[in-house]
């Protein structure tokens, strides 16, 4: 298995909500595109990890992603030990991402800085010949962090205005977390309505500064090198 891009996360249903559309777009673009996520989400109020995993696989359809995976470590517990570091490297070497997306290094809930930092140190230690003996080295080209929880300012923003409904309808896969009411939890829950509201608000938002209609905002820690300063896209304000 050879993936272009692995989108790593901590929870089913993050990726749906940060860079799911970019990843639809490239896999409309040809590339192969991947989601590990770290936990089943077994502390959720609502569903069963099964149920999760079952509803994030139907999720992977409308992403028309080549892969995904659950290493189904604890849900809002994740911790980065050696242990859960070697898992998440060997799986790297698995999959072999030339680029690898991670959440943004901040934010409220642990699980989703904890799971950048692990997958940091993943992609580093995925690249050492002598990790383990059963699996080739691999380390990603390029990391990507995405950031749709915080408000900081992206290093770009990919256009999804094409991907967008895709991405609403993966996310709404998810029918044990955006169910209609009447089960448990209900209440707690946004209902579909002011989900679609608030993730169109965001991606409008980051849309906006680039000029198209919906956008996802990635951060880089590296500079962006441009060839050609002419064709740079974004009208200057
Ligand atoms: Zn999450």
């Amino acid at each position: 298995m050879s993936l272009d891009i692995l989108a790593i996360a901590a929870h089913p249903d993050d990726v749906e909500q940060t860079c799911g559309g970019t990843l639809i777009r490239m896999a409309e673009a040809g590339y192969r595109t991947g989601i590990l996520d770290l936990t089943a989400g077994d502390m959720g109020t609502r569903g069963t990890p099964d149920e999760r995993i079952a509803e994030s696989e139907a999720a992977a359809k409308h992403m028309m992603l080549g892969w995904r995976g659950n290493l189904r470590m604890p849900d809002a517990r994740l911790e980065n030990n050696i242990a859960a570091r070697m898992t998440l490297a060997v799986k790297i070497r698995e999959l072999k991402p030339r680029v690898v997306i991670l959440p943004y290094w901040e934010g409220r809930h642990p699980d989703h800085y904890r799971a950048c930092e692990m997958g940091y140190e993943a992609c580093f230690l995925a690249g050492l010949k002598k990790l383990d003996e059963y699996s080739e080295p691999h380390r990603p080209f390029k990391i990507l962090y995405s950031g749709l929880y915080t408000n900081i300012k992206p290093s770009f923003v990919v256009d999804v205005t094409a991907q967008f409904d895709r991405r609403m309808a993966a996310l709404m896969s998810y029918t044990s977390q955006y169910g209609a009411a009447g089960n448990e939890g209900a209440g707690l829950f946004p209902k579909e309505e002011e989900i679609r509201e608030r993730l169109a608000a965001i991606a409008r938002f980051y849309g906006n500064l680039i000029g198209v209609r919906y956008g996802e905002p990635f951060i880089v820690k590296e500079a962006m090198e441009i060839a050609d300063i002419v064709a740079m896209p974004v009208r200057s304000i």
